[in-house]
């Protein structure tokens, strides 16, 4: 027996399909046949700032443990299943399969998989890394999906993993409005929150478990075990006939994306940690976006917090010019604007003081004194005792928002960012 390891990416197009589903179908068509997955298959979230994904750059993978003489029958299956399904007529579909024989995924493997989850790769720098390590890649058309199928097939998962339980739709109702009961998914939330998480947004009661998008999901569950998935979808009722469900193991809420990096160091493209200090104030510029600037030693950057994160940006206008943050979020290419953190979270590290100056109090009989005009001191009006200019009180005044994180609403999250619920979970852990 050998392991087989299959990587598929970009089979979907704007107007339907999806990777997820792809792979789901392979694998229902392989396991008809016999053939058995070893492990979990992996759904791999790539760069969230790659500017030809078509909505949430992930890529698929799964290993197979065969009889070499089977070898070709699951090539067969697994090509047939994305010729069938892929979105072939639409020029952004470029699908790329990958067949990778071996016990071992290589240093090489693994690097490239941190690459195309973090910055931008060719697809000649996947084709001979395949050459190299001697996968076996096929692509249709461009093939530009070899990058994301060898990239799911190095990403391991061997710090920080979550599950996805995805159910799809039937063929006839893909395209019309989704109809799963919200009670159900609010109560499923109640009974395993935080062991799921990202099913609703708070502050708007919306469900986030279905898709806005013309793609066969119906819903999709993240949490952070197999059980805890498949509990949560026993809660939730669909009101319309389910055609599979699968999960996945996946690098969604892991922050996988992000690098620590000097503000001097920040590139387009890339995602960051950045410590530094707010050197220029939050304003509100049109649409109700809100920007405000940070420098370190080694330079300034914008950080923007984008409408859709609604209620995150009322924390970013609480800030001041002198708190010390710590900022993460995506980079995107825009050669005509300045470089921008796109906000996904910050952490409060330390808030500037702001001082508000009073008269002082006389020293003789404890009234508030009155000021005598700029620079010309104070004066008691009742035992007309006078205090200098320097005998003003400066009163520290409490800021309303205090040391600590703060995040985006789960509408507005990027699939790979962490929430902070997950953070305290593994900081409890520690
Ligand atoms: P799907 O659900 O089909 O996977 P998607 O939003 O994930 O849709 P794709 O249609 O797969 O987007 O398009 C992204 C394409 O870009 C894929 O061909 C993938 O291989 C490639 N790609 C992804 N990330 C990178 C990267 N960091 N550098 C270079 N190419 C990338």
């Amino acid at each position: 027996m050998v392991l087989l390891h299959i990587g598929i990416d970009d089979t979907d197009s704007k107007r339907g399909m999806c990777t997820t589903y792809v792979g789901a179908v392979a694998i229902r068509r392989l396991e008809q046949q016999g053939f058995k997955l070893k492990g979990y298959p992996k759904l791999i979230r790539l760069n969230p700032n790659w500017k030809m994904k078509t909505r949430g750059n992930c890529a698929i993978a799964f290993t197979l443990s065969v009889k070499r003489d089977q070898i070709p029958l699951v090539k067969e299956i697994v090509l047939k299943t994305v010729a069938d399904l892929a979105e072939l007529h639409v020029e952004t579909t470029n699908p790329g399969v990958v067949f990778y024989q071996g016990n071992k995924i290589t240093e090489e493997m693994k690097a490239f998989s941190k690459k195309v989850v973090q910055d931008v790769v060719t697809i000649g720098e996947a084709e001979e890394l395949a050459r190299m390590v001697g996968a076996e890649i096929h692509k249709f058309k461009l093939g530009r999906g070899i990058v994301g199928a060898l990239a799911a097939i190095g990403n391991t998962l061997e710090d920080d993993w979550t599950f996805e339980l995805i159910t799809y739709r039937t063929p006839e109702n893909r395209g019309k409005p989704r109809k799963i009961d919200p009670a159900s998914v609010e109560e499923m939330d109640r009974k395993t929150y935080p062991r799921t998480f990202d099913n609703l947004d708070p502050s708007t009661g919306e469900i986030r478990i279905t898709p806005h998008t013309p793609c066969p999901i119906l819903y999709g569950i993240r949490g952070e075990t197999p059980q805890a998935v498949k509990k949560a979808s026993v809660i939730v009722r669909s009101l319309e006939p389910i055609e599979q469900t699968i999960v996945y193991k996946t690098n969604q809420g892991t922050d996988a994306h992000l690098r620590k990096v000097k503000i001097a160091e920040a590139r387009p493209n890339w995602s960051v940690i950045v410590e530094g200090v707010v050197c220029q104030p939050p304003r509100t510029i049109p649409g109700g976006h809100v920007i405000f600037r940070l420098k370190d030693e080694t330079g300034e950057i914008d950080c923007a917090a984008y409408e859709p994160t609604r209620q995150f940006r009322d924390q970013v206008r609480k800030l001041i010019v002198g708190d010390r943050l710590r900022v993460f979020g995506g980079i995107k290419e825009k050669p005509e604007l300045p470089l921008t953190v796109n906000l996904e979270k910050f952490e409060v590290m330390d808030l500037a003081p702001i001082f508000r100056r009073e008269n002082p109090t006389c020293p003789r009989c404890g009234k508030r004194m009155k000021s005598e005009g700029k620079n010309k001191g104070y004066s008691c009006k009742l035992c007309k005792t006078r205090a200098p200019a320097s005998a003003v009180r400066m009163v520290k005044v409490e800021r309303d928002i205090s040391v600590g994180r703060f995040e985006v609403p789960p509408r507005a999250r990027r699939h790979l960012a962490k929430p902070l619920i997950r953070e305290l979970a593994a900081e409890k852990r520690r």
